[in-house]
């Protein structure tokens, strides 16, 4: 459903992604690891047009979503931009909510920016979704007011609240404490469990074995090697696979 193809990405002369291919099948779970630096960030805003590729081409069911012009990669349009952004979820590693705003009115405001959402229908579906990730009773908070847990939590909500076809994880629990991610994780597993296509960058190697189908080593601003989470982190194929998952061991 989600096809990554041939991508690139160069900063000036530095290139970042050399030519990724990536297919996530719909309720598929993948996990990008690698090294840091390694490009997993900037594959994630390239795939949901945070960041404009260079070359190469994404598609959601069938759709293109990288604009072109004459072959070049343009900058999308505002409708095109919005379009992208209601079908794929982006969940940061730094939460990133809106703190004048209470864990509510940032579902709310979602919704109505991106959907158009009326008011009464917004704020039931944000009550929903809170209560979907364990955060029914801190509807009224402030950012400030929650633990980094329960903030990404709330994000979590925000972005099932566009209803997208596929979210994107961008290490999600590493600005957590330790002992606040389970809860996270284990909101991303239900997520998992009730057929969300997901693609996540991270460094637990514990939910990748656990949670996701496929594992993807991303290095140098490729894809060295891709399998079955739990061959690929048990039995890498690589050496360089093999020095990293020892490294973060
Ligand atoms: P980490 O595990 O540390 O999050 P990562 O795999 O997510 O790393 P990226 O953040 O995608 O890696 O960065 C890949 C490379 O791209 C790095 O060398 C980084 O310096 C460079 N880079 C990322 N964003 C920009 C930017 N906006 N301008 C210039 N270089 C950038
Ligand atoms: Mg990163």
């Amino acid at each position: 459903m989600l096809v990554v193809d041939s991508l690139t990405k160069s900063f000036g002369d530095h290139t970042v992604l050399r030519g990724v291919d990536l297919h996530l099948d719909k309720g598929e779970v993948v996990a990008l690891i690698g090294p840091s630096g390694g490009g997993k960030s900037t594959l994630l805003r390239c795939i949901n047009q945070l960041e404009l590729p260079t070359s190469g081409q994404v598609t959601l069911d069938g759709t293109p979503l990288v604009s072109t012009r004459g072959g070049a990669v343009v900058a999308p349009s505002a409708k095109a931009l919005l379009r992208v952004r209601r079908q794929i979820g982006m969940v940061f590693q730094s939460f990133n909510l809106f703190a004048n705003m209470t864990a509510e009115q940032n579902i709310v405001f979602a919704q109505r920016a991106a959907l158009g959402t009326g008011k009464d229908e917004a704020r039931e579906r944000a009550r929903t979704l809170l209560e979907r990730v364990g955060m029914g009773h801190k509807a009224g908070s402030h950012p400030s007011q929650l633990s980094g847990g329960q903030q990404q939590r709330v994000a979590i909500a925000r972005s099932l609240a566009l209803d997208p076809r596929v979210i994107l994880f961008d290490e999600p629990t590493s600005a957590i404490d330790p002992e606040m991610r389970s809860e996270v994780l284990s909101v991303m597993r239900e997520l998992a469990e009730a057929g969300m296509t997901m693609l996540v960058s991270t460094h637990e190697m514990g939910f990748a074995k656990q949670v996701s189908d496929r594992t993807v080593f991303l290095c140098d601003g490729g894809i060295l090697e891709e399998g079955p989470s739990r061959s690929l982190l048990e039995q890498p194929t690589h050496d360089r696979t093999r020095q990293f998952l020892r490294a973060i061991a």
